[in-house]
């Protein structure tokens, strides 16, 4: 059973095209920053009046805010199936989270991640001082868990976290997360889970896939008001230093007579969440929880690998279009699919689809230099890296970047089909 698109802000914005005339916005950009769901900013709206500060007031809104804050985090424990003990940290972005999440790990931990990462997930550790062993770009889900199980099994004793994405921001592809998972903790490796990209598409239970910690994005999740999610175990949080330093994160602040100044800090998400908290962030990721648990994932993902099934149909009768794949072409995936196009620089491609057509993608490396390198290296055509009319019978370089279409709940069939026409 599929369902119809939700609706989402956007689309009607009429775009004006280069040869006259205006369209509306074909937003395939929704692994950078999907729409706002229109329930989110009716929510976001209703609830505008009634805002105030949080844990910071006696006043009536103060009241309202602060058990709507706290309702938001009880949501989103229930959205990702949590298990008991789990807590739910607000952030700005994945970003943040992993961030986080570094800071906080016991010192002399080695983290384990596959070069093939998002930056965010890829380079936190290292900045943190940590030691990272960076696994090489797999070509199958057997050869992830086989290269994860050894290099776990050559490293040094002591904490192990593995950091692994849920579905890959440039491919779409999913990752063998349970399996990753069941390998690193046999090794006593715990695991955090980039679910940036898998959030917004699949439904997710923490509880079983047994990840340790998960990170995600409001607005990948048709919820754009500044905040992100860090949840997972509680242990190395409460122990760790509290990411930032301020109000809200202390029991106790008191001058000592020798001049200094003690400070007791709580435990518990208060511990990260340091400074006014974004209240409207973290009900707009409630709201699209909401939303998205109503409409049904099953529903909602039904739809979504129909438009997958139409837009690799269409591409595969273009000679010219190269899909980029890791995990080769039967590989499962989210909406989002990077290509090249022979004889096309990626740039000039992705800005003619804009001002001829109204559509939105994204051309670059995608936050993921090592992982587009390696499929470039391997899948790239040559192109003409040159602006003017495309000749794909001169020789060229080969392309130094790609092209991705990425869509959601909110896609309508037509943006595909423009898209294909395109
Ligand atoms: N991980 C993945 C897989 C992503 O796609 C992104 C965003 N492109 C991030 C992490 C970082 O998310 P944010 O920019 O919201 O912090």
């Amino acid at each position: 059973e599929t369902c119809a698109p939700l609706a989402v802000l956007g689309h009607d914005v009429q775009v004006p095209l280069a040869g006259g005339g205006k369209v509306g916005y074909a937003a395939l950009d929704y692994a950078a920053s999907s729409p706002a769901l229109q329930r989110v900013w009716d929510d976001v709206a209703a609830y505008a009046p009634y805002y105030g500060s949080v844990h910071r007031g006696a006043g009536y809104l103060s009241q309202l805010s602060t058990d709507l804050f706290e309702q938001s985090r009880l949501t989103v424990e229930e959205f990702l199936d949590l298990r008991e003990g789990d807590q739910v940290v607000f952030t700005r972005a994945t970003t943040d989270s992993l961030n986080l999440l570094a800071a906080a790990v016991p010192a002399g931990t080695r983290v384990f991640a596959f070069e093939t990462e998002h930056h965010a997930s890829l380079l936190p550790w290292a900045h943190a001082g940590l030691s990272v062993t960076y696994l090489r770009a797999p070509r199958s889900h057997a050869e992830a868990v086989a290269a994860l199980d050894a290099a776990l099994a050559a490293a040094p004793e002591g904490p192990r976290l593995l950091c692994v994405t849920g579905a890959s921001n440039v491919t779409g592809e999913l990752w063998p997360v349970a399996d990753l998972t069941a390998t690193a903790h046999r090794h006593g490796a715990r695991v955090v889970l980039d679910a940036a990209q898998l959030v917004p598409h699949h439904r997710v239970s923490v509880a079983e896939l047994d990840v340790d910690w998960i990170a995600f994005s409001g607005h990948k999740i048709y919820a754009p008001f500044g905040a992100g999610v860090l949840a997972g175990r509680a242990d190395w949080l409460d122990a760790a230093e509290p990411y930032l330093a301020g109000g809200g994160a202390t029991r106790t602040v008191a001058r000592e007579t020798d001049g200094s100044v003690a400070v007791e800090w709580r435990t518990g998400p208060a511990r990260h969440e340091a400074g006014s908290p974004n209240v409207i962030g973290a009900y707009a990721i409630a709201s699209a929880c909401r939303a998205l648990s109503e409409a049904g994932f099953d529903a909602l993902e039904a739809r979504e690998q129909a438009l997958i099934a139409r837009l690799k149909a269409g591409l595969a009768e273009i000679p010219q279009v190269r899909v980029l794949s890791l995990f080769g072409p039967v590989s499962a995936r989210v909406g989002v699919l990077s290509f090249v196009v022979q004889g096309w620089n990626s740039s000039h491609f992705s800005a003619a689809l804009s001002a001829e057509y109204g559509i939105g993608v994204r051309d670059g490396l995608f936050c993921a230099h090592p992982l587009v390198r390696t499929l470039l290296n391997d899948e790239a055509p040559a192109v003409v890296s040159t602006c003017g009319a495309p000749d794909p019978s001169l020789p060229g370089e080969r392309s130094l970047n790609a092209i991705r279409v990425s869509f959601g709940a909110g896609t309508p069939d037509e943006h595909i089909d423009r898209f294909l026409t395109a």
